[in-house]
């Protein structure tokens, strides 16, 4: 049965791929985009594609986009770069944007998923991360606007649940990486991609032992989608358990784009995590998922991309 949908964030990395998904489906897509962060490029091969439109709106601003069977809630600043730049508008758009949406799955009855983080884990002392860990956040520190907006949006979406009964799915996206990240946005995989390519030196933040575990994005988004048919309103880590360390993360984008240049330390930001990884028990039990594609496979799909966006 095909739906019309609503996909904040639209034009932005994971927004972009999701709506590309739900149109494969054979879904009517709605998307909706104030362009802070995202990118039209990401959405222009949707050009002659009937069953989409893009509303260039802030969703801080209530509105309404007409009868809708589902929302998906994918809008905010996400890299640690952009956030910071972008302080209120993260707070607002976590807040006010996730109210909003979340009166428009009331009014229409529809279902919704919002694209919550790892983030809510903060710096974490229990390792690897379960939904059932409450976090190590510093409220007042440079990551604290996004953090703590889209704790809130967490508290928001289960009292939606809680008190209207609207259908919620919250997922915890760990770091995922993939075609569209935007290459300029500051975060570890474009940054290392980009530097390789341009035979750089690798900017690794401080000793490079901080660990992530990286998704790639069709495999982040197939967990999604079983999240969102799902019967669980409680939060769902979606994300690839394979941990490394930056360092190490530095010297698989070395080998793979086959450069010879080394690492650059520099200062480490403050409250970065010292590691993340999801404890992904849940998801396999529940939607019957797991990552498919390995990092080095994941990078090799987007060295085209990464390429592409070389000057
Ligand atoms: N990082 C790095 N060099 C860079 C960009 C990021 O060493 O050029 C580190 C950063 O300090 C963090 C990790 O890579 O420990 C992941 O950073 P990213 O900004 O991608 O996202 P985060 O997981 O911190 O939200």
């Amino acid at each position: 049965m095909s739906d019309t949908i609503l996909v904040t964030g639209a034009a932005g990395f994971l927004g972009s791929h999701l709506c590309d998904l739900l149109l494969a489906e054979g879904n009517s897509v709605i998307g909706v985009d104030n362009l802070c962060t995202g990118n039209t490029d990401n959405l222009k091969h949707l050009a002659g594609e009937s069953r989409f439109r893009l509303l260039e709106h802030d969703i801080c601003k209530p509105f309404d986009p007409g009868k809708v069977e589902y929302v998906f809630n994918f809008a905010s600043p996400a890299s640690p770069v952009d956030y910071a730049r972008l302080g209120v508008e993260t707070l607002l758009v976590g807040s006010a944007g996730t109210i909003n949406t979340l009166e428009i799955a009331r009014k229409h009855g529809a279902g919704y998923l919002h694209a919550s983080t790892s983030e809510c884990y903060g710096d974490p002392t229990v390792h690897p991360q379960v939904e059932t860990y409450w976090g190590n956040v510093n409220p007042i520190g440079p990551r604290s606007v996004y953090d703590e907006a889209k704790r809130f949006s967490e508290a928001a979406v289960v009292a939606y649940n809680r008190y209207y009964n609207v259908n919620t799915h919250l997922v915890r996206i760990f770091n995922t990486y993939g075609p569209r990240l935007q290459a300029g946005d500051g975060r570890v995989i474009s940054n290392f991609m980009m530097q390789a390519l341009r035979g750089e030196t690798l900017t690794v933040y401080g000793d490079g032992s901080q660990t992530r575990s990286f998704c790639y994005v069709s495999d982040l988004l197939d967990g999604i989608r079983r999240l969102s048919k799902s019967d669980e309103h409680l939060p769902v880590n979606i994300g690839n358990p394979t941990e490394w360390t930056i360092l190490e993360c530095a010297r698989e984008v070395l080998s793979l784009v086959g450069s010879k240049t080394d690492v650059l330390f520099q200062p480490l930001p403050q409250d970065d995590p010292m590691r993340r990884r999801p404890d992904i028990t849940k998801a396999k039990t529940l939607l019957g998922w797991e990552p498919k594609i390995s990092l080095r496979q994941g990078l090799e799909k987007s060295l085209d991309y990464f390429k592409s966006c070389l000057d």
